[in-house]
């Protein structure tokens, strides 16, 4: 599955897998984690792509190797169609066209230096200062809205509140002239009063400098308020993807339904989760099938046997979901096949509820 495909590509992941290996119990056996399985998509210029999931599902295992921080198990990255040939070769040209932004903002910063040396570093390392350096980290504070610059240059990272400080570790990926940002949970640790002013501000850099911009969140309703399209992931796995207003308003995959519902809506008033059964799959062994099985309300014998292919329900809009199948075509097989007919609308949330109430103990 591609997103964004329309669009020129500057990052693109195909088929990145992440299986961390262990060694466990008294005769040391061997284990393994399957963080991310089978990942592919593509991060297009002046877009905000969001990757949404909760706690444990991946996501930033899956941003530490878009930012060659953590090397893939297996799978193939592109820069600007360039195939990036993997390992410690070409790392620092490489993080000059993609770089991470990370969750905590106080953990990223060193705590003895000010934000002038924050910012001094990477133009020197990089070469990106013009003639006057003095001038150039002035200019990164004012692109990330915190002007006057004077105010801002020679403080400590305590001094700065965290969406202040959080602005400055994005002048900092900005001084390499980057064209792909991976922002991690950029605004989950901070205050709910100035989350809102850092969404703004990563919508400005999408729109204002046209870097390909990757989200990556636990909640929902900010991909929906920030991103272009949204990928859902689950288990390590992505099982939907769309353009962020059609998935929002016409899931349909039954996680995301179960995220949209427990999400806040002021159009709807006060979330009212779905129910679901159990908690998240352990990734030491996820389960057989759809990984969501031993959680979903509609499952199927066939969905703990045999995982659901990737179906076209709409143009641009995909989900991993046997429902999405007419129930002639839901075969094993079809797991396998590289691409299915599309399968406008799918069956809707009254057949899925006849499925369950089928599959009721
Ligand atoms: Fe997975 Fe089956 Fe539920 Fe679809 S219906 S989410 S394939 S368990």
């Amino acid at each position: 599955m591609t997103d964004n495909a329309s669009l020129a590509p500057a990052l693109e992941a195909r088929g990145l897998t992440k299986h961390f290996t262990f060694r466990h119990g008294l005769l040391s056996r061997r284990g393994r984690v399957h963080a991310v399985d089978d990942v592919s998509l593509v991060l297009a210029a002046g877009t905000v792509t969001a990757i949404v999931g909760e706690s444990g599902s991946g996501k930033s295992v899956l941003a530490r190797m878009l930012a060659r921080i953590v090397m893939p198990s297996a799978g193939e990255l592109y820069l600007m169609g360039e195939k990036v040939v993997l390992g410690q070769k070409g790392r620092r040209q490489y993080a000059s066209e993609v770089q991470l932004v990370l969750q905590d903002p106080f953990a990223s910063m060193n705590p003895v230096h000010r934000v002038r040396h924050s910012l001094v570093r990477p133009l020197r390392i990089h070469h990106t200062a013009g003639p006057d350096l003095e001038e150039s980290v002035k200019d990164l504070l004012r692109r990330v809205a915190l002007s006057p610059p004077e105010r801002f240059i020679d403080k400590y990272p305590h001094e700065l509140s965290g969406g202040q400080l959080q602005r400055v570790s994005f002048a900092r990926a900005l001084a390499v002239h980057p064209h792909v940002l991976l922002a991690d949970e950029p605004v989950s640790m901070l205050d709910v009063s100035i989350r809102l002013g850092v969404l703004n501000l990563i919508g400005d850099l999408r729109d204002k400098e046209r870097l390909a911009i990757l989200y990556i969140t636990h909640d929902i309703a900010s991909a929906r308020y920030l991103a272009d399209s949204i990928c859902v992931m689950y288990a390590g796995e992505i099982i939907e993807r769309a353009a962020a207003s059609t998935l929002t308003d016409s899931p349909a995959h039954p996680y995301t339904e179960l995220l949209l519902s427990a999400a806040p809506d002021p159009a709807r008033g006060q979330p009212t989760p779905l129910p679901t059964r159990g908690a998240p799959p352990r990734l030491v062994a996820p389960p057989p099938g759809c990984r969501f099985h031993p959680r979903c309300p509609y499952v199927m014998e066939i969905c703990k046997t045999t995982p659901p292919p990737p179906v076209t329900v709409d143009a641009g809009h995909e989900a991993s979901c046997w429902l999405r199948l007419p129930a002639g075509e839901r075969r094993p097989e079809a797991s396998s096949q590289a691409s299915l007919p599309m399968v406008r609308g799918g069956p809707g949330l009254h057949a899925r509820k006849e499925v369950a109430s089928r599959n009721e103990p």
